[in-house]
């Protein structure tokens, strides 16, 4: 059935990202519509982990309570594991969280709802209508939808990079990772710690096994394309020879379902994120975390501040120069300057890694002083 309308604000995508800016949009009072092409609830390939701070974006938009009342674990500890053994760990003094994306998604799929915004399921967008240098609306399959305003927010791959004239991201600023989920994992350590393993195999990346959500662990690989791209190896052998490498962790682990892989855009974005009528957020706008492969918090924060941004747009002129500044230079404060830190200090890792240089007591005490000291921010929860 052809869905045909009109709206101060379209977005596109109910992941994060679109409930963040649907909320903050319905509240300002403007008339949005988000379409998404999945029906939810709807799973998403993730590490499933949540930082602290994420769940403080998740509460903005009255979601927390709904999480927590749904599966999840607590992360009161992360570590940084080098191939030795040797472990850097810290402690948070509030907790990060494991939310299965399936429930967190859903949730802020209905705080979305709830917040008056209208929501249109099984709609794909295949491209941005334009008209005289302005995005005005969107077209799929079963679509056609005016509005002097969209947000991206789909994701990797999104429809606004077509609409900018941009390729898709691709080496320093694109990881790929293969996650899968095991029942019955070993947490020697405690079942409160989130694990990060670095690897002379996984240059520019990390491999993790995260506690578990009702006896079910999530644990994967992920690295920077442009290392993986010199490597010899697949992704599905770098993700068996890491499990290898934690058999003593998977002795009694049977696997569930099967490994997923998907990819991740990074910051800092090497281009534009806004045009006439239109802003990239969240994973669209390539605002994952290089160093850690977070971009929950990412989404959501992108998100609301697209649609803020929206609504003063909805409210006066439109998305004019000054307006598309604000976001870009909001963005770059809060995520793509101390992306490009974080970049450093993965490369610093990888020669630590590479040179084995993890063995020196002093060397994991600096770490572990960074670490603690939110200097390093190497893990995700
Ligand atoms: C293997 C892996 C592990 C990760 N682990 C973590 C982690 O542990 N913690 C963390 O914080 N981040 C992690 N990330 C990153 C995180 O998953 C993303 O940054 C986050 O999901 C971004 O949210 P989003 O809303 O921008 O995009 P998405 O979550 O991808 O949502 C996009 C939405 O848009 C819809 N959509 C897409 N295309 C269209 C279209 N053409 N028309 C209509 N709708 C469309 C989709 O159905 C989807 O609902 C991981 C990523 C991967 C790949």
């Amino acid at each position: 059935m052809m869905v045909q309308g009109q709206s101060a604000v379209l977005v596109v995508g109910a992941g994060p990202t679109g409930c963040a800016a649907g909320v903050a949009l319905a509240r300002a009072g403007v008339d949005v519509c988000v379409v998404d092409r999945a029906s939810f609830p709807r799973d998403k390939t993730c590490g499933d982990a949540v930082s602290n701070e994420g769940m403080q974006l998740v509460e903005r938009l009255g979601a927390r309570n709904a999480v927590l009342q749904g599966p999840h674990a607590l992360v009161r500890r992360a570590a940084a594991v080098f191939p030795d053994g040797s472990r850097v760990e810290r402690s948070y003094d509030e907790p990060g969280y494991i939310v299965p994306r399936l429930h967190l998604d859903d949730c802020l799929r209905r705080a979305l709802q709830a917040s008056g915004a209208r929501l249109i399921e099984q709609c794909r967008v295949s491209e941005l209508v334009q008209e005289d240098g302005r995005i005005v609306g969107a077209r799929g399959p079963e679509l056609r939808w005016s509005a002097p305003l969209v947000i991206a927010a789909d994701g990797h791959g999104s429809v606004g990079l077509a609409a900018l004239g941009q390729a898709l991201p691709r080496d320093r600023y694109l990881a790929v990772s293969t996650t899968g989920y095991y029942r019955n994992v070993s947490f020697p350590q405690g079942a409160d710690v989130a694990d990060h393993y670095f690897d002379d195999e996984l240059p520019c990346g990390y491999a993790w096994i995260f506690p578990a959500v009702d006896g079910v662990s999530n644990l994967g690989v992920y690295i920077r394309a442009d290392a993986y791209a010199a490597h010899d190896r697949k992704l599905a052998q770098l993700y068996g020879n890491f499990l290898e490498r934690a058999r003593d962790r998977l002795r009694d682990a049977v696997p569930v379902g099967k490994p997923r892989t998907w990819s991740l855009p990074l910051a800092p974005r090497p281009a534009p994120i806004s045009a006439p009528g239109l802003l990239l957020a969240g994973d669209a706008g390539g605002f994952i975390d290089p160093l850690s492969g977070e971009g929950i918090w990412q989404g959501l924060y992108t998100g609301w501040l697209a649609g803020e941004v929206a609504a003063s747009a909805a409210a006066g002129a439109g998305l004019n120069a000054a307006l598309q500044q604000r976001y870009t230079k909001s963005c770059w404060r809060a995520i793509g300057r101390p992306s490009r830190g974080k970049a450093r200090v993965q490369e610093g890792l990888d020669l630590i890694v590479k040179r084995k240089l993890y063995r020196s007591r002093l060397v994991r005490a600096a770490l572990g002083f960074g670490y603690r000291h939110h200097a390093l921010e190497m893990t995700k929860s």
